[in-house]
């Protein structure tokens, strides 16, 4: 063994990990990564295909957001924002704020559904990962549920399945039983609503078919009837939910479903209509991963500071170039009250994270000093400078031309890629948006049968990837496919065969 894994082994305890499984084999120890490929302690190359936990836009060592950083170090890595202000955070909140106020792509035009009444996102609250952007938005929004509107008890509603993070607070939303119930004493109480999981939802009286069951699904919207009721129940007692928490497009943790068109516009709608703030979390979605949409510079947010004589130099060749849409939640045209990102912030590169909130969030917590109503929160590597050089970098990278063109061209060979797994009948369902696919295994697909937890069927199949020199993380029965967007057609290519081969391989096993 590796002497660099023999120390993992002795002191290190890694993060959802069975460990006694763990300890009985080398690890894989990663020394470099370029692009998709990550490399070994000796020398064998993996191809990223869930790009390092869903955090890596670019591909690993880009040179542009590698030299942001060298450029970055040279001035300073880290001053505290308590009382102090920087450079690259003041930029970057800037322009997390213009992206986050992006109106929805063409895809959104002549949508049947309709989406609740904008509010502008305004301001943002750095923070450190996707736990602690939930937490913060969590706190913003009981604030105001109590100071606004007396709300003595307020309280949440999230997704079934839903995962928002690690910390008491976000786990708090969460409802996966496997990682949560174990806590259950230790947290504030919580409800949920059922998600679109067009799969297996017992509302759909469809047959298995070969194809996305968004597709084939035959249903009335009854999860959004759920939600409804939830809703008005609370409105009635005079104690709206402070805040309906949600990942928008996608639900990654809880196993990769998607919403089927329409969804998130609808549900949006029904929750602020009954006083519900809009909590969205783009931990996994943000930054272009539920897929790219064009619009023009006239659509975008308040574009008076790129204009060429405004103060920001360094970003006036973006002033007549139409953006990208980054958010999935602009995708449908909403814009939540809040925003909750961190993973690609920084094209995956270094912890950080934001929480964006409306002016009338903020607001609320103005006041003298002496009233307290300051947002007392924060963490010591709060805006922290070398994490938005690199998200400042990252920004520049998916704006520039050619990316979101790019992505997309990824994501249609995805699409293309994925279709030989229906031959293969321990593929129950594939489900793909933008660059995230997840592929569900099950005994028999015209059962839909599920495997039982000891049967490790999405683990086996990973670690007979993994063989195959392809690395990706599976969510319960699901593996993941989530390409860095610097994968090539033919890196694509071997990813999904190896998967292919993997689910083949197993299947006697299986
Ligand atoms: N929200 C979502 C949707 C996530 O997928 C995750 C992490 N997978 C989190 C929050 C928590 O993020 P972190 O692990 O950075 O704390």
């Amino acid at each position: 063994m590796h002497p660099l894994a023999k120390l993992d082994h002795r002191f290190i305890w890694h993060p959802f990990t069975q460990m006694r499984d763990w300890l009985k084999r080398e690890p894989i120890l990663i020394t470099k990564g370029r692009g998709a490929l990550l490399q070994d302690a000796h020398g064998r190359q993996y191809l990223d295909a869930n790009s390092s936990i869903w955090t890596n836009l670019h591909g690993h060592n880009h040179p542009k957001i590698n030299k942001a950083l060298a450029q970055q170090l040279r001035n300073i890595a880290h001053s505290s924002a308590l009382g102090l202000a920087n450079q690259p955070a003041s930029l970057l909140a800037g322009r997390l704020v213009r992206a986050a106020n992006a109106k929805q792509g063409p895809s959104g035009k002549g949508r049947r559904y309709a989406a609740p009444a904008p509010r502008r996102l305004a301001k943002v609250f750095f923070s450190d990962d996707g736990s602690t952007a939930i937490e913060v938005a969590l706190k913003l929004a009981y604030e105001i549920a109590r100071r606004t509107h007396g709300n003595k008890n307020p309280r949440f509603l999230s997704l079934g399945g839903g995962y928002h993070g690690d910390t008491i607070g976000a786990v708090s939303l969460g409802h996966i039983d496997r990682f949560h119930k174990a806590y259950s004493r230790l947290l504030f109480k919580t409800d949920y609503t059922m998600a679109p999981y067009c799969y297996r939802c017992p509302f759909n009286r469809a047959k298995p078919e070969r194809a996305d069951a968004r597709l084939y699904r035959q249903c009335h919207w009854e999860c959004l009837d759920q939600l409804e009721r939830k809703v008005a129940i609370r409105k009635k007692k005079g104690a709206p939910y402070a805040g309906f928490v949600f990942e928008p497009l996608m639900q990654g943790a809880a196993g990769m479903i998607p919403q089927p068109e329409g969804w998130l516009g609808r549900a949006a709608q029904i929750a602020r209509s009954h006083g519900a703030l809009l909590i969205a979390d783009e931990v996994m979605t943000g930054f272009g991963r539920t897929g790219f949409g064009a619009q023009t510079p006239a659509t975008g947010g308040n574009r008076s500071d790129l204009q060429p004589h405004g103060i920001r130099p360094e970003l006036r060749h973006l002033a007549s170039r139409p953006e990208p849409i980054l958010f999935a939640t602009c995708k449908e045209g909403v814009r939540p009250d809040f925003l909750a990102m961190a993973k690609g912030l920084t094209g995956g590169y270094l912890p950080m994270a934001a929480t964006l909130a409306t002016q009338g969030v903020f607001d609320a917590f103005l006041g003298e000093y002496e009233e307290f109503k300051t947002f007392f929160h924060g963490h010591s590597f709060t805006g922290n400078q070398l994490g938005a050089a690199a998200a400042l970098a990252n920004l520049d990278l998916l704006e520039s031309p050619g990316c979101a063109s790019s992505a997309m061209r990824l994501e249609r060979a995805l699409a293309e890629e994925l279709k030989d797994l229906w031959a293969l009948p321990n593929v129950g369902d594939i489900r793909q948006t933008g660059l995230i696919a997840g592929v569900e295994l099950v005994k028999d697909w015209r059962t839909r049968q599920p495997f039982q937890p000891g049967e490790r069927a999405a683990i086996r199949v990973c670690e007979t990837m993994a063989k195959r020199g392809v690395l990706t993380r599976p969510v319960g029965d699901v593996v993941v496919l989530m390409p860095p967007y610097c994968m090539t057609r033919a890196q694509l290519q071997k990813t999904v065969a190896a998967l292919a081969d993997a689910i083949s391989i197993s299947k006697r096993a299986l």
